[in-house]
């Protein structure tokens, strides 16, 4: 296991819960030891270093090659190359796993990289690459997390609820074209990821300190990559600072300016509707990409795809210090420990809009009290990372020679199944809700009256 922050933390007792291993060859790789014993007082070994593109290779070949069985690496750092490590894992013949398309260190915050290079857009494409360069062989699963990871589960399902619950006829599709087919055939325009963490610190926010409820680095490298959207079909404005991509799958635009600065109209059943900013995230792109229809080379059906995320309060408040302090980070960053909170969800789920029936959540409405009965080490956020790890393990084992896949291709059933008993209340909501509700208030708004589902009325300009 590469990273013992707070994911790796989380994912450790499940490894132990789920798998049978030989004890003595489990190790865990992190420059930082301060939780070392977490993993030195089970048996297991730490090394104390950080990957690199120089040492990568000689560390882990031998930590994964020596004795007998198939090795497994299960990759929840951040500043290591997603890639690398699994072109290194499928070389060796041994099972992959990740929740992000991570790069090395120096990727997010590169001043002197044009913004096209600096999206998950281009991160993504050359893990596309290589699996066309190298179809099948050793399974590798890129960004087997929450999000990405386990909401492309949830947009089947939902999808699958939406068809049936609208009266389509139709057969569980088999392959990505049926799916794309049947998204099309139930007429949605489009996917939020839209999340609520609604988890509270006991004490209020100092100033000066950034919190949240996950990697606090993870989110300010995103936050800071140019905001990025599935770009779909039925879309008819762009905002004037869009910008599409020269080569690849095309699936995605990216928007010049900060994710973490971009707010966009979406809605989750505990507030109803809400702001969510619109963080670049692999699902935005590979979701649409994966229910992209073609005729020949012209795209003839894709749904808008983006996140539209509320982080918990605390990290709200810290944005907005951050970017009002002119993007000054500040001089503390902090993730909040499960003691730390008092109460709260993390909502994380789907909403498909634009068909009959309107707009339909379908997600994961765990509480921290539950995830504290449920696995120890988390909050609610990272149970639902974490046993989304377990889950894309498990399929990883059960299908050893997939190649690289993503979680669009796996069996969403089979992977939910491992996943539930780990997610609290999992339910779907029926809305009403346009993002044109109360608008225009007092001032004139530039507004599509006709299609409500057009980003140019989600878009918070
Ligand atoms: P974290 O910051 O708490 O932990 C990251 C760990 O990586 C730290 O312990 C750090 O010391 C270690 N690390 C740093 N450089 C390293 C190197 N060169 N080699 C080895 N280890 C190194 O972050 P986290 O919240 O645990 O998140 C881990 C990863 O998971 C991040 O990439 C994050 O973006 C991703 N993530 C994905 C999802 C999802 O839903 N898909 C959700 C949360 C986090």
């Amino acid at each position: 296991m590469i990273g013992l922050g707070s994911i790796g933390k989380g994912t450790l007792p499940l490894i132990e819960r789920h798998f049978k291993f030989d004890k003595s060859r489990f190790s865990v790789i992190d420059p930082v030891d301060t939780d070392a014993k977490l993993v030195t007082e089970r048996g297991y070994k730490f090394h104390k270093v950080a990957l690199t593109p120089d040492n990568f290779k000689d560390i882990l070949t031998p930590l994964v090659t020596e004795g007998e069985g198939q090795g497994f690496v299960v990759n929840l750092s951040v500043d290591t190359s997603s890639l690398d490590l699994m072109k290194l894992c499928r070389k060796l013949g041994v099972l992959y796993i990740d929740t992000v398309v991570e790069p090395w260190l120096g990727f997010y915050f590169d001043e002197n990289a044009p913004a096209a290079d600096r999206t998950n857009y281009a991160l993504r494409e050359t893990v596309r690459k290589e699996k066309k360069k190298k179809p099948g062989g050793t399974t590798a699963v890129s960004c087997c997390g929450a999000n990405p990871g386990m909401v492309s589960w949830f947009v089947k399902k939902a999808l699958v609820d939406v068809a049936t619950e609208t009266g389509i006829k139709f057969k569980e599709p088999a392959d990505r074209k049926g799916w794309a087919k049947l998204m099309k055939k139930v007429g949605v325009k489009g996917i939020h990821i839209a999340e609520r963490d609604t988890q509270r610190a006991k004490e209020p926010k100092p100033p000066n300190v950034f919190w949240n409820t996950w990697s606090v680095e993870g989110f300010l490298s995103e936050g800071f990559q140019p905001s990025e959207l599935g770009w779909g079909t039925h879309e008819k404005w762009k905002p004037a600072n869009a910008k599409s991509h020269k080569k690849g799958c095309n699936a995605a635009i990216y928007l010049e300016q900060p994710g973490a600065n971009t707010r966009v109209r979406t809605w989750c059943p505990t507030p109803g509707a809400q702001f969510g900013f619109l963080v670049t995230h692999n699902e935005a792109i590979s979701i649409a990409d994966f229910f992209t229809l073609e005729d020949g080379k012209k795209v003839t059906y894709r749904p808008t795809c983006h996140y539209a995320y509320h982080p918990a309060n605390d990290a709200v408040l810290s944005l907005h210090e951050l970017f009002g302090a002119a993007g000054k980070v500040q001089d503390k960053l902090h993730v909040l420990e499960e003691d730390e909170i008092r109460d709260g969800i993390d909502e994380l789920g789907v909403l498909l809009y634009g068909h009959k029936k309107n707009a339909y959540w379908y997600g994961s409405q765990l509480s921290v009290e539950e995830t504290r009965k449920l696995a120890p080490y988390q909050n609610a956020t990272g149970l639902q990372v974490t046993s989304a790890v377990v889950a894309g393990m498990v399929w990883a084992l059960e299908n050893p020679e997939a190649g690289i896949v993503e979680t669009d291709e796996m069996d969403y059933r089979r992977c939910l199944e491992i996943q539930m008993p780990y997610l609290g209340p999992v339910k779907g909501y029926y809305t009403d809700w346009t993002p044109l509700e109360g608008r225009p208030g007092f001032f004139k708004e530039d507004l599509d009256q006709k299609d409500p589902w057009q980003f140019r009325n989600i878009l918070v300009r």
